[in-house]
Parts: C-alpha cells; sequence; structure tokens
C-alpha cells in the first residue's frame, strides 16, 4: 500500500558482547496494521524487540519512529515517545496490587485513561486490590497490556503474549489485538502459533539467523509451504 510506515526498521544489527545476533532485519509497520515477526526459537525476535525499545547494548542500522531516529535513545526515552514493549516475561510487579501496577503506568496524555482501560478489560475489574502475583497466566498478560496502553503508545511490541495461556484467553487477546488495530495503533506480534498469526496480521516478517528472510500476507504465507517448512518448522 501506499501508506508511510509509523515504525521502520532498517538493516537493523546487534550484538550481545561478541555474538553479532542480529545481521540485517528490515521490516515495518503502519498505523492500524499488525504484523508479526515469526521464525523459529533463537532466530532473532526477541532481540529485535529489544533493540527497538533500547535494550540492547550494541545496535547498527536505523529504527525510525514518524520522523525520528530511535537508536541511541534511552529505553525510558524511547517508551515515553509512545513504543512500548510487553516482554514476553510480562514485567510486572508481583508485589503491587492490579491497581498500583495500573496507577505506576499511567501517563498524563493517553487516550488510553484508567477509566477506559478498566472498561476495555473487565477481568481485571474485580481483581484490583489483589497482587500481581497472584493473578492467573491471562489475567497477568492481561495487566501487562493494559499497563502498556496507558502509557498511551502509537506501536505496541507484543512478545508472545499467548504463550502458556488456554484457548479461551488466548481467543480474548487475539479479539483484543484486532481492536486495537482499529484504534490505529501499530502492532508487532512475536507469536508461535501459526493460526492466530494468520487471523489477526495484515503482512509477516519471518526471521532466521538474524535476518528477514521472507515477507508477504497471510494468503501468500498460507500458501507457502516450502518457506514454512525452511524457516519455521521444527527439526
Ligand atoms: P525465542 O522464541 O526462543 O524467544 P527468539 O527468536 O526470540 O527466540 P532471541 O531471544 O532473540 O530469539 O535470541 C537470538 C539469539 O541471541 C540466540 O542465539 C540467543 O542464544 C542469543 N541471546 C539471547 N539473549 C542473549 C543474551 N542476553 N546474551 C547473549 N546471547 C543472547
Amino acid at each position: 500500500s501506499a501508506r508511510q510506515p509509523l515504525l521502520s526498521v532498517e538493516a537493523l544489527q546487534g550484538w550481545y558482547g561478541k555474538s553479532h545476533i542480529l545481521q540485517g532485519v528490515n521490516f515495518d509497520v503502519c498505523e492500524g496494521e499488525l504484523v508479526t515477526l515469526l521464525g523459529r526459537n533463537g532466530a532473532g525476535k526477541t532481540t529485535t524487540l529489544r533493540a527497538i525499545t533500547g535494550l540492547l547494548p550494541r545496535v547498527e542500522g536505523a529504527v525510525r519512529y514518524g520522523g525520528k531516529e530511535l537508536i541511541g535513545l534511552a529505553p525510558h526515552v524511547i517508551a515515553r515517545s509512545g513504543v512500548a514493549l510487553v516482554p514476553e516475561n510480562r514485567g510486572i510487579f508481583a508485589g503491587l496490587t492490579v491497581q498500583e501496577n495500573l496507577s505506576i503506568a499511567i501517563r498524563r496524555h493517553s487516550i488510553w485513561t484508567m477509566a477506559r482501560v478498566r472498561e476495555f478489560f473487565p477481568e481485571l475489574e474485580h481483581r484490583l486490590n489483589t497482587p500481581a502475583g497472584k493473578l492467573s497466566g491471562g489475567e497477568q498478560q492481561m495487566l501487562t497490556i493494559a499497563r502498556a496502553l496507558l502509557t498511551g503508545p502509537r506501536v505496541l511490541l507484543l512478545d508472545e503474549p499467548t504463550e502458556g495461556l488456554a484457548p479461551v484467553i488466548v481467543e480474548r487477546l487475539v479479539s483484543l489485538f484486532s481492536h486495537l488495530k482499529t484504534e490505529g495503533l501499530a502492532v508487532v506480534l512475536v507469536e508461535h502459533n501459526f493460526e492466530i498469526c494468520l487471523t489477526v496480521a495484515d503482512r509477516h516478517f519471518i526471521i532466521d539467523g538474524g535476518e528477514i528472510v521472507w515477507t508477504g500476507d497471510s494468503d501468500s504465507l498460507a500458501n507457502a509451504e516450502d518457506v514454512i517448512s525452511r524457516h519455521l518448522s521444527l527439526e
């Protein structure tokens, strides 16, 4: 499409110490679009999200967000500018209540007010005074996403959000992701469940060995058996 990407990752390279993990990652996402990052364990998906959000010690290439270059900015500056990461380990404060976890995430100018988020996540409503560590896995994931939304992001990066959750919760999350698109968010989803990817995503980027090796829409991916067996199936 002729749409301008909101986030554009170009020739991104990244290192952990001497290990050269990202070898040239290229992808982009527009407002109101959801793209997936697919790949086997160790392909570099989490490292890519960490590089975008300023959490990798050494990065080269470009990460353009609106007109702005993100590489070199501190993680809190990137977060404040509107790029939110929902990490795999969820990053909630287990000893604080749900309400406290939400309160510390809030930003003054977000369209996601506390009232709106509570309406959006009715499953958290009766848990507000519960320590976050006592929530079920599904509730913890809702809380993590709720916290990310309260920071008022325009780009949401989700690292395996459905991992280990019951099918009914997964379904709920998938419809939530679709809704976030209609709100104009640009969403990047790292997801192992192929069916979920085909359902919610507009475009897919397959990463292997630290670089993007294939790009296409859901129709192309569903028919690309060779690509799937070469880059996605387990050995
Ligand atoms: P997964 O599905 O397992 O999360 P992934 O595609 O997200 O896979 P990454 O976590 O990005 O993969 O890992 C990419 C490579 O970087 C792997 O070889 C991994 O061993 C390495 N790596 C990850 N974290 C570190 C670290 N903190 N220090 C050194 N190497 C790391």
